[in-house]
């Protein structure tokens, strides 16, 4: 008798970064950018499983702009070349407004882990490099995914968001030493 599988196998599971600085014409402000974003990943092939809170961060010095931040995870059989395509198709929906010609980008879509790993081809490099020096990436992953290991380092995701946040203590030391210098 031959073994069956009784479930298919789980699908790949991306963490995918959201962004946005701008308002769309027709979508509004940043967070309600992200909203859309996150309706317009949603296909046949790519499965919404879980999204962070949005952050959203007052603009600073002369800018007007508010950011909005946040991560989804999605379960999609796409490999990282087609996944990276398709969010760039979305990004490029979402960059055009009503009437105008291409604008700057209203949205910006990344793609911080896969569940297969690293992937590197010259173009794509998953884990995204940036996203271990970033608070607006590290904190919405840390809400959904935080014991998901950074392929590389082996850190999980709650251990690299606590980094960024707290000094290191070398750090800690160098600034004791001071103190008690004066
Ligand atoms: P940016 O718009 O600044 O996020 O950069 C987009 C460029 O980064 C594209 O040309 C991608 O090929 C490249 N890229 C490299 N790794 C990634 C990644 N993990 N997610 C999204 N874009 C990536």
């Amino acid at each position: 008798m031959t073994s069956a599988t009784p479930f298919p196998a789980p699908l790949p599971l991306y963490a995918i970064g959201l962004g946005s600085n701008r308002r769309h014409a027709r979508h509004g402000d940043p967070r309600r950018v992200l909203l859309a974003a996150l309706a317009a990943i949603e296909a046949d092939d790519v499965e919404p499983v879980d999204v962070s809170p949005i952050i959203t961060s007052e603009p600073i010095g002369p800018s007007r702009r508010r950011y909005a931040n946040a991560v989804a995870l999605v379960a999609s059989p796409l490999s990282p070349p087609d996944m990276l395509a398709r969010l760039q198709r979305i990004e490029a929906e979402f960059g055009r407004r009503t009437g105008q010609r291409w604008s700057a980008r209203t949205l910006d879509l990344d793609i911080l882990l896969w569940s297969g790993g690293a992937w590197s081809d010259g173009e794509l490099h998953i884990p995204h490099p940036a996203m271990t020096d970033r608070a607006f990436v590290l904190g919405p992953l840390r809400a959904i995914a935080p014991g998901w290991r950074h392929p590389l380092s082996g850190h999980t995701i709650r251990q690299l968001a606590a980094r960024l946040i707290r000094p290191k203590p070398v750090a800690r030391k160098a600034v004791d030493r001071r103190a008690a210098a004066h």
